[in-house]
C-alpha cells in the first residue's frame, strides 16, 4: 500500500489517473497537500502504516511537471514505461491537432509529445499519421453541419464487459419505445430545417438496432428520411452489431433505403470467448452475417475485435484477425479490453486489466502489422480507463472507407444531437471552442414518458441556440 501526497496542485484527478495506469486503485491512497492537511491525527493513521510518498517538493505550478515526476518514479517503481507517458485524457488526436495550431510544424509536435508527454515514439508516429489522415479525408466541419445519433437501446441478452445501455424486453416494448423516438426524430428533423442545421453523417446505433424486426427497421429509416433533409448528408451508419440479430430481410430494408454502411461486431473468432463474454452467437454466424451483407450488396462493412478478451492467447487473436481479413471488411476496428464500472467483468476481475498488458501488446502489434500489410490504415483512435496495459482502440480503414462520425465524435469540434435513451447531445460552441452536454434520460421507460421534457431540452439548449 502507498500512500501519496502531491504537493501544489488543487484537483488531483490527472494524477491519479496516471498513478492507475501502474498500480490497482486499491493499492494507494493519493491526496492533495489541503486534503492531507485537513485529516486529523487520528484519521491518517490507517495510511502512516503505507508506504509515504510526497510528489513536487518543489511546489511547481505546471501539472504536466508532477506528472512526468509521478510517471518516473511509478516507472521506477515498477519497471514499466507505458507508450502513453503522461496522457491519460480520451482523445489524444484531438490534443495532437491543438498542439499543431500552437506551434504549427510537424517537427515541433513530435518533440512536445515526446518531451512534454513522454510518448514513445511509435505513439508519437500513430497520433501525427492519423490527425494528417483526418485532416485530409474531412478537414474541419462546416459550422452549420451536425452528426445525428440515433439510439436503440436493446440487444438479445446482455455481454460480459458491456457498459452501455442495453435492455432486453419483449417485441410490445421495442415498439412502444420506437413510437416515442419517431416523434422525436420528427421534432428534430423539423427544427434543424428551421434553424439551417443540416448532418454531415447519422449513426444509428446502441444497443443493437438490428433487435429490431425487419418490418420495424424499415420503418424507422422512412421515418428519419422523411422527416431529416439528407440531401448533403455524406455518410449513414446503422449499427448492425450482433451477428445473431442479423437477417436478410433487415440488410434488405438497409439497403433499400440506400445505407452504405453497417458495422458488423464479432469482437472474436474463438467459440469459447463467444461462450464467456456472454454472446450467443458461433464464429460461423460472423461468417454468415459478412455474406449476407456482401449478398445483399451493402458496400461498407465495419468490423469491432477486442484484443485481451478472457482465456484468450496472441494466437487467438492472431486467428481472429486473419479469419476477418478474409472477410474482407472496409474497416477494422481494434478495441482493447476495458473493466468499466458499469460492466459484469469488474465483478469478477476488477485488476483482469493489469494482467493483460503484456498479451495485449502482442496482439495489437499483430493487428498493426496484418492490418498494414492488407492496405488499411489507421484513422481514428481513443482512449478508456481501465484499458488492458493502458493501450488503446484504433478504427483502421482501406483507402477511402473512414467513419467521418467516428471521427467527429472524438475531434469534438462539431455539433452533435443524439436521440433516444441514452443519447447525449453535445452543443458545439466555436467561438469559445467548447461542447455543452444536453442529455436525454437513460432508461428507457422514463425517456418514453418524459419525452416532452427531452424535446424541450433539445429546443433551449441546441435550436434555440443556434445563432
Ligand atoms: S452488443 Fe454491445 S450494447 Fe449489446 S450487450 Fe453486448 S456490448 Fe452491450
Amino acid at each position: 500500500m502507498y500512500n501519496f501526497v502531491i504537493r501544489n496542485v488543487s484537483n488531483k484527478y490527472d494524477c491519479e489517473e496516471l498513478i492507475k495506469v501502474f498500480i490497482p486503485a486499491d493499492d494507494f491512497r493519493a491526496w492533495t497537500e489541503d486534503e492531507w492537511n485537513a485529516l486529523t491525527d487520528e484519521e491518517k493513521v490507517p495510511f502512516t502504516e503505507a508506504e509515504q510518498v510526497i510528489f513536487n517538493e518543489e511546489m511547481h505550478d505546471d501539472k504536466n511537471h508532477v506528472k512526468r515526476e509521478i510517471f518516473r518514479y511509478m516507472s521506477g517503481l515498477t519497471g514499466t514505461h507505458p507508450a502513453w507517458g503522461i496522457l491519460t485524457g480520451v482523445r489524444p488526436v484531438k490534443l495532437t491537432g491543438e498542439i499543431y495550431d500552437r506551434l504549427g510544424s510537424e517537427e515541433a509536435v513530435r518533440m512536445e509529445l515526446a518531451e512534454t508527454y513522454l510518448l514513445d515514439d511509435e505513439k508519437t508516429d500513430l497520433l501525427i499519421d492519423t490527425y494528417n489522415y483526418q485532416q485530409e479525408i474531412c478537414g474541419r466541419p462546416d459550422p452549420k453541419s451536425v452528426g445525428i445519433y440515433i439510439g436503440i437501446p436493446f440487444c438479445p441478452t446482455r455481454c460480459l464487459y458491456c457498459s452501455f445501455t442495453s435492455n432486453q424486453v419483449g417485441d410490445s416494448e421495442i415498439a412502444r419505445y420506437l413510437e416515442a423516438l419517431k416523434t422525436e426524430i420528427a421534432y428534430v428533423g423539423r427544427r434543424m430545417r428551421e434553424t439551417g442545421l443540416w448532418p454531415e453523417s447519422i449513426y444509428i446505433g446502441g444497443g443493437t438496432p438490428t433487435t429490431l424486426t425487419a418490418e420495424q427497421l424499415d420503418d424507422l429509416l422512412a421515418t428519419v428520411k422523411e422527416h431529416i433533409d439528407l440531401e448533403k448528408c455524406r455518410e449513414f451508419t446503422v449499427e448492425a452489431g450482433r451477428p445473431d440479430t442479423i437477417t436478410y430481410e433487415k440488410l434488405e430494408a438497409i439497403k433499400k433505403h440506400g445505407i452504405e454502411r453497417i458495422s458488423i461486431n464479432p469482437q472474436s473468432m474463438k467459440e469459447r470467448t463467444l461462450e464467456l463474454i456472454g454472446r450467443s452467437h458461433k464464429p460461423g454466424d460472423i461468417v454468415k452475417a459478412f455474406q449476407k451483407a456482401d449478398w445483399v450488396g451493402i458496400p461498407m462493412v465495419n468490423a469491432d475485435l477486442i484484443a485481451g478478451l478472457p482465456e484468450e492467447e496472441p494466437e487467438d487473436f492472431e486467428n481472429t484477425m486473419e479469419r476477418i481479413l478474409a472477410l474482407d471488411p472496409e474497416n477494422i476496428t481494434v478495441h482493447t479490453l476495458a473493466v468499466k464500472r458499469a460492466s459484469r467483468l469488474i465483478d469478477v476481475d476488477k485488476d483482469f486489466h493489469f494482467k493483460q498488458a503484456e498479451r495485449v501488446k502482442r496482439m495489437l502489434d499483430i493487428a498493426k502489422e496484418k492490418l498494414k500489410n492488407a492496405g488499411f490504415r489507421p484513422y481514428y483512435l481513443y482512449r478508456q480507463k481501465n484499458m488492458a496495459g493502458s493501450f488503446e482502440n484504433v478504427g483502421y480503414c482501406k483507402e477511402g472507407t473512414p467513419c467521418i462520425y467516428n471521427i467527429r465524435i472524438m475531434e469534438e469540434k462539431q455539433t452533435i444531437i443524439a436521440l433516444g435513451a441514452g443519447g447525449i447531445s453535445k452543443m458545439y460552441y466555436p467561438e469559445e471552442n467548447r461542447l455543452e452536454r444536453v442529455p436525454n434520460v437513460s432508461n428507457y421507460e422514463i425517456y418514453i414518458s418524459r419525452l416532452e421534457e427531452m424535446l424541450e431540452r433539445k429546443e433551449k439548449n441546441i435550436f434555440m441556440e443556434v445563432i
